[in-house]
């Protein structure tokens, strides 16, 4: 190996947010997991939310927004259908 070109690697200490520790090798001292093979669903078999930063909710909000938007236009091509078919008189 070069010299004086590799950072440190060396023992780290890893902390989930479920309060989880364990120690690995790094090239930083400490790392902040949000989840870890302790509290991740696919190794605790268990249906639990996660959501630190209220990412959920902002989803959740986004798609009702997307619905409400979804139906305004609908609302309008139906409106513009009508009047095409008053137009040409067809169904
Ligand atoms: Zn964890």
């Amino acid at each position: 190996m070069k010299k004086d070109i590799h950072p440190k690697y060396e023992k780290a200490e890893v902390t989930c947010s479920c309060g989880e520790k364990f120690e690995t090798r790094s090239t930083t001292a400490e790392i902040h997991v949000e989840i870890c093979s302790k509290c991740h669903p696919f190794f605790t078999g268990t249906q639990k939310l996660v959501d630190t930063a209220g990412r959920v909710d902002k989803f959740k909000e986004k798609m009702k927004k997307a619905e409400e938007h979804r139906q305004k236009r609908q609302a309008i091509s139906n409106k513009k259908q009508g009047k095409k078919n008053k137009k040409t008189g067809k169904k």
